[in-house]
């Protein structure tokens, strides 16, 4: 098969394999589109066991961050990374190497973390190439990404919540959290503080432990989250769970959480509809890492307005569950539909001026 016959081709502007022998690196970078913007979205480190899992991956994940930075009305395209490697096998030369093969690309796309690199391998990172985001240092940076990702999930959950019960108060409500890393963790806090009660899984004891410690959170095992009766299932761990079995088992009545690329494929999400459970679309409640990363590119944070921008997520969730609930249709499409829209308009306009020239 050719990569442009790829099943998640999706008409990616660019696509460029990375390896430098004497580092071990074999890394792609996907480049979606750029009509918004230079592309952007994090790198992700991950012991692939084919290279069509590890492309498959990344040309989902960056499809995905040209619509996450669109609705979320950043000037950005979408474009996303992965290194193929054992998280052991990190080391600052890969790091090094990665970095300059964003380099070369001069700005097409810029990076940061995702799942396995962190702030200090985006710092090591930025040491070789300007285009990072989410540093921990630096004349502008703006730090770990993961509370601003929760808030926005929490934003999103409320906006379902809302739609679903009327009314978008936690308490009393019991939450299922899959994955207690760094986003998982922080949503966790987030919805105990707000009265909500809390079952959580993870593949670490000492997160599931550090949840029962701070949150009274009560642990079951990884497998066994699906079936936990809660009015939302909010998954943080690793996309692509949601497939015909995990949905058939579900006893949510809202799939709500940071997890990007959550339906194994988009029929999953008329499932999730017809099974009555309404789903706050994966991209549109995970984007307040990335509100908070982009002060990085522009050279300015204003932590006010990345709040505000963040806080807005519950207003575009509810608007895309609105249509999806009044249309009958999964908020998927609703979400996709909304996006495309956005870039379209953008098409136009750079259409225009060019005739106009
Ligand atoms: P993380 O690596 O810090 O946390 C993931 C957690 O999931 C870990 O604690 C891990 O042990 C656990 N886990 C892995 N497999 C599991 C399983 N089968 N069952 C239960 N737990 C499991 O990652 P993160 O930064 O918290 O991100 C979580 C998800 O959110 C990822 O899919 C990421 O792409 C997405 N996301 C993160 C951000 C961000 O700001 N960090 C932004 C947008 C999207």
């Amino acid at each position: 098969m050719t990569i442009f016959d790829h099943r998640e081709f999706a008409g990616h502007e660019r696509v460029v394999y990375c390896s430098d022998e004497p580092t071990g690196l074999r890394a792609i970078i996907a480049i979606h589109d750029r009509i918004l913007g230079p592309a952007v979205g994090g790198c992700r480190l991950y012991p692939y066991p084919t290279e069509d899992a590890a492309l498959a991956d990344v040309l989902r994940l960056s499809k995905g961050m040209t619509y996450k930075n669109a609705l979320a009305g950043l000037p950005f395209g979408g474009g996303k990374s992965v290194i193929i490697a054992d998280p052991g096998a990190k080391t600052p030369a890969l790091l090094r190497a990665f970095a300059e093969a964003v380099d070369r690309l001069q700005g097409e796309y810029w990076t940061g973390e995702d799942v396995n690199i962190g702030t200090a391998d985006v710092e090591i990172m930025a040491q070789h190439t300007r285009y990072m985001m989410g540093r921990a240092s630096g004349a502008v940076h703006s730090g770990d990404p993961s509370p601003f990702t929760a808030a926005g999930c929490f934003a999103g959950m409320q906006a379902a919540l809302q739609q679903v019960f009327g009314t978008d108060k936690l308490d009393g409500r019991r939450v299922a959290i899959q994955g207690l890393g760094n986003v998982g963790y922080c949503l966790a806090r987030l919805v105990a503080d707000a009265g909500g009660k809390l079952v959580v899984s993870d593949v670490r004891s000492d997160h599931c432990d550090r949840a029962k410690r701070e949150f009274g959170a009560l642990i079951v095992a990884p497998d066994a989250i699906f079936d936990e009766s809660c009015d939302v299932f909010a998954p943080c761990a690793l996309g692509g769970l949601l497939d015909q079995d995990v949905v058939k088992r579900l006893r949510a009545r809202i799939v709500c959480g940071a997890a990007n690329n959550q339906l194994a494929t988009p029929g999953i999400g008329h499932q999730l509809l017809e099974r009555g459970i309404t789903y706050a679309p994966d991209y549109v409640v995970n984007a307040g890492g990335m509100l908070n990363a982009s002060g990085d590119f522009f050279g300015k944070y204003d932590v006010d307005e990345v709040w505000r921008r963040v806080r807005a997520i519950r207003g575009t969730t509810a608007r895309v569950l609105e249509t999806a609930s009044r249309e009958h249709r999964p908020p998927h499409e609703i979400a996709d539909a909304m996006a495309q829209a956005v870039i379209n308009e953008r098409r136009l306009q750079i259409t225009q001026a060019r005739a106009a020239d």
